[in-house]
């Protein structure tokens, strides 16, 4: 059960590509192999947290949906608080949205407006980083409620998509990059 020897290569091992999921062309990195095995999912989270020593960070903010399984154990993990940050019309209270650009049409995300306290010290974290227009909005909600960004950090990174250009402001770091 030691993951002290995990490296990338074994988290990348164990994603499985879907072919034309959920449409024809995309090629759906599905991460429920990771999930599921201890050791995987045990190291994934060590190997997000690396850096950060627990009680340096206010929160983890996670993006909704996947998102929201690694920021909460990253929490844990740092002793942390966790935020979501979550698709339009989910959170309860009052919100702060941001709109982004898609290939066709847009998408919103939100966060509640007392969800982190100004000055705060916070990790943003999703599953994946694609054009980086989802990590962008969620960025730019943070810095509406005055938040640090300390870092941007993802599980898998598709950098031939050049999403990381859309975050050019924040220390982005990935553990899995094709
Ligand atoms: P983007 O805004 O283009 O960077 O897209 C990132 C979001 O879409 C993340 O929250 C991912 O969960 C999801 N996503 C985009 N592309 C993929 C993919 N190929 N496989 C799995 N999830 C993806």
């Amino acid at each position: 059960m030691s993951h002290l020897h995990l490296t990338p290569d074994d988290l990348a091992n164990a994603i499985r590509n879907v072919p034309d999921f959920p449409q024809p062309g995309v090629q759906f990195k599905d991460i429920t192999p990771v999930l599921a095995d201890a050791r995987l999912f045990i190291g994934c989270v060590d190997l997000l947290t690396a850096g950060f020593a627990p009680g340096s960070v206010d929160a983890v903010v996670g993006i909704d949906a996947r998102g929201f399984i690694f920021a909460a154990a990253a929490a844990y993990t740092l002793r942390a608080g966790f935020v979501p940050v979550r698709k339009k019309g989910k959170l309860p209270y009052l919100t702060h949205e941001q709109s982004y650009e898609l290939e066709y049409g847009t998408n919103t995300v939100a966060i509640h407006a007392d969800a982190v306290r100004p000055g705060s010290r916070v990790i943003l974290m999703d599953d994946l980083l694609a054009t980086g227009g989802t990590a962008a909005a969620a960025a730019a909600l943070l810095q509406k409620v005055g938040a640090e960004i300390l870092e941007i950090t993802f599980f898998i990174e598709l950098s031939f998509l050049g999403g990381r250009a859309k975050l050019p402001d924040w220390p982005v770091r990935s553990l899995v990059v094709y």
